[in-house]
């Protein structure tokens, strides 16, 4: 099957992200809203990269390819709680 791996990346990351930015701000919403609206956003600001996934395993040579790429993914991540966060939509 194929599958953005960049969503795939967003999808494992936006969790921990959330979960730091809270620890500094503490009024921080976690509601499914907020987070799906979070990932919507960081999504339509990142690029897509389509991978083949064998089994649901994503081959690792994808990843080794974007070093650098998870960086940009967590700074697109940030920015989008920002963005929610000054504009909640629950
Ligand atoms: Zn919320």
């Amino acid at each position: 099957m194929i599958r953005n791996y960049i969503e795939l990346t967003v999808e494992e990351t936006v969790d921990d992200v959330i979960q730091k930015y809270k620890e500094k701000n503490p009024n921080t919403c976690t509601c499914a809203r907020c987070r799906l609206d979070t990932m919507a956003i960081a999504l339509n600001n990142l690029p897509t990269r389509y991978v083949v996934t064998n089994e649901g395993e994503i081959y690792t040579k994808v990843a080794m390819d974007l070093v650098g790429g998870r960086a940009q993914i967590v700074a697109a991540i940030l920015n989008a709680i920002k963005i929610v966060q000054s504009n909640p939509r629950h």
